[in-house]
Order: C-alpha cells, then structure tokens, then sequence
C-alpha cells in the first residue's frame, strides 16, 4: 500500500502548494496596496513641505505675515500625513529612514518657527535672513533629497519582497509538478497492482475450475466404480455362489414380482420343484466335494433349459432346485420339466449307490395355472411340491404334473 501513502503526500503536496500560491498572491497584493499608499504619502510629504515653505517665504518676501494664513493647516496635514507614512514603514527596514525624515521636519518646523517669531516682531531682515539663510535652504534641500533616497530605499525593499514571492510562487509550481509526478507515478503503480491481483484472479479462477474439473471428473468415476461395485454387490447378493444360478433370495423375490404379474394379467405361470434322487447316498458314496460337483452340473442343466425372457432357474435350497416358466401352460410345463430330466440323465453321472438308476435322476414336480384374486402366491409352488413329493412316492427319476392348481 505505499503507492497509498504516495497518493497522500502528493494531495498533501498540492494542498499546501494552492496555499502557497494563494498566499503569495496574497502577499504581493496586498504589498502592492501598501507601496501605492506609501508612495503617494511620501509625494504628499514632499508637496505638502514645499507648500509650508512657499508659504511662510511669500510672507516674509510680502513682509504680511497674514500670508502665511494656510501654514497651521498644512502643517496639521503634514503630520497626519507623516503618522499614517509612520505607521505604514513600522515593520518596514525603512522605519528608520523615516524616523530620520521626520526629525529633519521637526527642524525644519523649528526654523520656520523662528522666521515667525521674528516675523511677529516685525524683524523683517531676520526673519528674511531665517528663511533665506543657508541653513534653512540647505535643511529643505536635504529633506528633500533624503525623502528622495527613502522612495527609491522603498523600493528595493518591495522589489526584494516581491523577488521573495516569486521564488515563493516558483517554489509552489515546483512542489505542483513534484506532486503531479508523484500522484502520475502512484496512478501507475496502482494500476500495475491492480492488473497484477485481477491476473492473479483469472490465474486463481482457472485452477479452480480445473481443480473443479479433475474433482467432478473423480466424482464421475467414482461414481462409476461404485455403481459397478453395487451391482457387483448385488449379483453376489442374489447369485447362489456354488451353481452360479439365482438363489433363494433372488427367487423369493421374482416369484413374488411373476406372481403378482400373472395375476394382474390374467396369464398362466408354471412352475418346476426338482430335487435330487437319494442324494445322500451320492455324497456318502462320493464325497461332499463330488457332491458339490453334481449341483454344480444339474445348475448347468437348468441354466441351459431356461433359455427364454422371463424364465428363471435358481436353487432352492440344498439340494433342491426350482425353474419358473411364465405364461407356461401345464402342458408347456411338463415338456420342459421332461426336456430337463432328459438332459440330467444324458449327463451320465455315475451314482453307483442309487437304487433308481447308476447315474444321476431326480424327481420333478410341476404346477401351472393362472393365479385368482383370493390365490396366495405359495399356492403354486405348493402344489408343485406336492407333485414333487409324489413322484418321489411313485418311482423317482420322473416328472409329475399337480392336478391341483
Ligand atoms: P431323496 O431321493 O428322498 O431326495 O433322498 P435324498 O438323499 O436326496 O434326500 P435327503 O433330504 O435325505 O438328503 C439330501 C442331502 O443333500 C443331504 C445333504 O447332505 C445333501 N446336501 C444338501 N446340500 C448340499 C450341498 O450343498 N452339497 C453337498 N455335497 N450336499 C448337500
Ligand atoms: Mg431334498
Ligand atoms: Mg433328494
């Protein structure tokens, strides 16, 4: 902020160079005034002397002393005139010269007052001698000379002063130009500030908008990474983890969403409840691990089978799986449950320790109907279950459709 500081002196600077000027001009003004009057009261002096001795010498020369009538009043005027002139050098270096002046007056005054004197008793030749002598001449003629050098002193004096205000004056433009220099160089220094802090704005506004940019363009991926996480999350959710099928959550779910469409729509939804046969045995005969192997391959079976939109194969639980065909009719349900046990069976898994078959069978039941208003949506798998269950009774390693639903 010093180029504040500059501004403030320069104003300051100009302020007091206006006083300056004003001041100066002030100052010859009124000297100017003072000079006049000066002058005029030392030529008023000097007429008003030659006056008071044309008078008095007239009277002498007329031997009337009544000549001299006007003398008292232009001697009054005399002094005043001189008091005022007095009052006016006071302070002046010619106060001096005009104290002198004065005392030269005064005895001037006291000669004339002598020629009176012998003029009043009739003392013509003495008084004539008075005012004719040397002495009085030669006063007048100093007087006069000496009121002549007080003029020019006055001069030199006013001619001095008004050299002062001069330089005062030139000074004063000096000191202007001084501040207008400072104020141009302080403008400058303000605007080459300001061009500074508005680039360094534009600099700062550019790094945030690419800071903002870099931080949307995080947020975006990372949005995206998560929205691929959360869908990640959800397959793994609702994905049985050993046959790769939907489970039983994911089930729950579309059968409840398949349900409540068929309903609305009036359309059929079938059903498949598959359960493998004597599956104990396989894992006894074979291992868990074996075991795991086997679901796995009937998971790829059931996969294959429900190809279709809206078909959906998942693990029921354990052993058990389940497949839903909508808007299957049951004969289209029985197919399809028969095209699946037709696939297991051709698998060829060996299961030595089944009493159905030396490969691996299970037992399907199937359910197909148009859900009613007053329906639960258990009703179908219900009764695909019971189908599942009487195959089971009948023979295993077969389908069997529910007459029920
Ligand atoms: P059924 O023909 O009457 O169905 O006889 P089953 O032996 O298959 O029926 P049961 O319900 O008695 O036995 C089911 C077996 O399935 C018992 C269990 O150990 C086995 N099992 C259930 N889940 C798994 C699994 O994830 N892996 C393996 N390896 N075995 C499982
Ligand atoms: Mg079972
Ligand atoms: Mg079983």
């Amino acid at each position: 902020m010093r180029f504040l500081g500059s501004i403030h002196i320069a104003v300051g600077i100009l302020l007091l160079t206006i006083g300056l000027g004003f001041y100066a001009d002030l100052k010859t003004e009124q000297m100017h005034g003072q000079n006049v009057q000066i002058q005029v009261g030392l030529e008023r002096l000097v007429r008003l002397n030659q006056s008071l001795t044309s008078a008095i010498s007239l009277a002498v020369t007329e031997r009337n002393s009544l000549r001299a009538a006007s003398y008292n009043s232009l001697q009054t005027e005399l002094e005043a005139t001189m008091k005022k002139l007095l009052a006016l050098t006071s302070h002046m270096t010619l106060a001096a010269d005009m104290l002198a002046l004065t005392e030269e007056q005064r005895e001037l005054r006291a000669m004339e007052n002598q020629a009176f004197a012998h003029m009043r008793e009739d003392r013509w030749a003495a008084a004539h001698q008075d005012l004719l002598g040397g002495n009085y001449v030669m006063a007048l003629k100093l007087y006069e000379i000496n009121s002549e050098s007080v003029v020019g002193a006055l001069n030199i004096e006013l001619t001095n002063a008004a050299w002062q205000q001069d330089q005062l004056r030139q000074a004063s433009v000096v000191l202007r130009l001084a501040a207008a220099v400072l104020l141009l160089w302080a403008g400058w220094r303000y605007s080459s500030r300001l061009k500074a802090e508005l680039a360094e704005q534009v600099r700062l506004r550019a790094e945030v908008t690419q800071a903002k940019e870099v931080l949307e363009e995080t947020v975006k991926s990372r949005t995206a990474e998560l929205w691929v996480a959360n869908s990640q999350l959800e397959t793994l959710s609702t994905t049985d983890s050993l046959t790769g099928l939907a489970n039983r959550r994911r089930f729950d779910s579309y059968w409840a969403e398949e349900w409540g469409r068929a309903q609305r729509q009036a359309t059929p939804l079938g059903v498949i409840m598959l359960d493998v046969d004597h599956f104990k045995l396989y894992n006894d005969h074979y291992g868990h691990q074996q075991g795991d192997a086997c679901l796995q391959r009937v998971g790829e079976v059931l996969c294959a089978a429900v190809r279709r939109a809206g078909e959906l194969a998942a693990r029921y639980g354990g052993e058990e799986f389940v497949v839903v065909v909508p808007g299957a009719s049951s004969e289209q349900i029985l197919e399809t449950a028969q095209l699946i046990l037709t696939a297991l069976r051709a698998l060829q898994t060996p299961h030595a320790s089944s009493p159905v078959a030396n490969v691996v069978t299970a037992s399907l039941g199937v359910a197909s109907g148009i859900p009613r208003e007053s329906d639960s949506p258990d009703r179908l798998l219900k009764a695909a279950d019971v189908a599942l269950y009487e195959a089971k009774s009948r023979s295993r390693n077969c389908v069997v459709l529910s007459h029920t639903a």
